[in-house]
């Protein structure tokens, strides 16, 4: 039996049954058995891939569309440089090996990286080694100044709270344990003044979800934005408001039952860009599939040109990786692009306005 299991069944025991969020927590944080803290879940040894990982394009034009609002900002002399959840670091220096190409945007950026994983932070201080990056466990920590940000499934980790809805109430769904085995219950029916405003648009049995992190980051974002300008960049999977049970595990590629190899698959679920739209006191864009983004930044003209240089399975690779992020049957229309940005600004490249 995997040592995770072992402590959340002990700790099931003590405290009866947990929360998904609880669940997932401990599945992806654990401090020693953690999907991010025991190992780089990312890549192909790993359990899944990202959009950094799958093309050198994908940070290049998110690079550029930031520095662009950067530009239509008045180009302030100082301001953080940021992302949330940057995992290997590649996506950052992406970003910045474009906005080197944008004269005075990386000498104004300070690069400020949020991360909880001991493990991946040491993967990111190499690949941003001589950045002057720094490190910070959470976006309280960053600076009163102006802010550029962008995360790449970093929302898709914060862990959820399940909900079945039951007349005027909701039961919550929780992890208990049975002869062993980690298990599925339901907890009695109580009012969740949370999603009062999902008795409008669902119905008896449906399950909805909550990230109890997500509007307390997504604020401390959007005051940043709003009080000292600035732009966000969040990229994710998932929908306008969130319907229906979408925790998902991947384990070396593939998928499995979320119970079934705690810390030994990484959990998402889907993110409800409509709760990160409520929090922030800043503008935001209309929610934007990332084909389309990518296709408005030009990725098929970058992709031509990065392609003149290859030939034989490295050209075939990078036709494929344009393909994945930007085709609707792949990352395409199931991943989603949300700005972030101030009131009176311009909008941001590339988003639906
Ligand atoms: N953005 C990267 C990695 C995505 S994986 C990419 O696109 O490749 C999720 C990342 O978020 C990991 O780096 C993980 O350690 C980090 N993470 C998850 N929850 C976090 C939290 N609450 N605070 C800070 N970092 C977190």
């Amino acid at each position: 039996m995997s040592a995770l299991r072992q402590i959340l069944l002990e700790r099931i025991a003590l405290e009866g049954p947990l929360s998904v969020a609880d669940y997932m927590g401990c599945c992806l944080m654990h401090p020693e058995h953690g999907v991010y803290t025991a190992r780089d879940p990312l890549g192909a040894a790993g359990d899944f891939t990202t959009a950094p990982e799958i093309s050198q394009m994908f940070g290049e034009l998110v690079g550029l569309a930031l520095a662009h609002a950067w530009m239509d900002q008045g180009r302030p002399a100082a301001f953080t440089l940021a992302e949330l959840g940057p995992g290997r670091g590649t996506l950052m220096v992406d970003i910045l090996r474009a906005g080197r190409r944008v004269p005075g945007f990386c000498e104004a950026a300070k690069v400020v990286l949020v991360e909880t994983s001991p493990l991946l932070r040491a993967r990111q201080r190499e690949a941003l080694a001589g950045q002057g990056a720094l490190w910070v466990e959470t976006v309280e920590a960053l600076p009163q100044a102006p802010l550029w940000l962008v995360a790449n499934e970093f929302f898709d980790a914060l862990p959820v709270r399940q909900f079945q809805r039951a007349g005027e109430g909701w039961c919550e769904l929780r992890i208990g344990m049975q002869a062993g085995a980690l298990v599925r219950g339901l907890a009695g029916a109580a009012p969740v003044p949370a999603l009062a405003h999902r008795l409008a648009d669902t119905r008896d049995g449906d399950i909805v979800e909550i990230a109890p992190a997500l509007p307390g980051i997504a604020g401390a974002i959007g005051q940043r934005i709003e009080a000292h300008g600035g732009a966000a960049l969040l990229v994710d999977y998932g929908d306008w408001r969130s319907l229906g049970d979408t925790l998902q595990a991947l384990r070396r590629h593939e998928p499995v039952d979320p119970l079934t190899s705690p810390g030994e698959a990484d959990l998402t679920a889907h993110v409800d860009f409509e709760a990160i739209a409520a929090a922030v006191p800043c503008a935001h864009s209309r929610l934007t599939p990332q084909g389309v983004f990518l296709e408005r930044l030009g990725i098929t003209a970058r992709a031509q040109q990065l392609a003149q240089g290859l030939s034989g399975a490295e050209l075939e690779n990078h036709i494929a990786a344009h393909r994945r992020l930007t085709h609707p049957k792949e990352m395409g229309t199931l991943f989603k692009v949300l700005g972030l940005m101030p009131r009176n600004a311009p909008p941001i490249p590339g988003l639906d306005t």
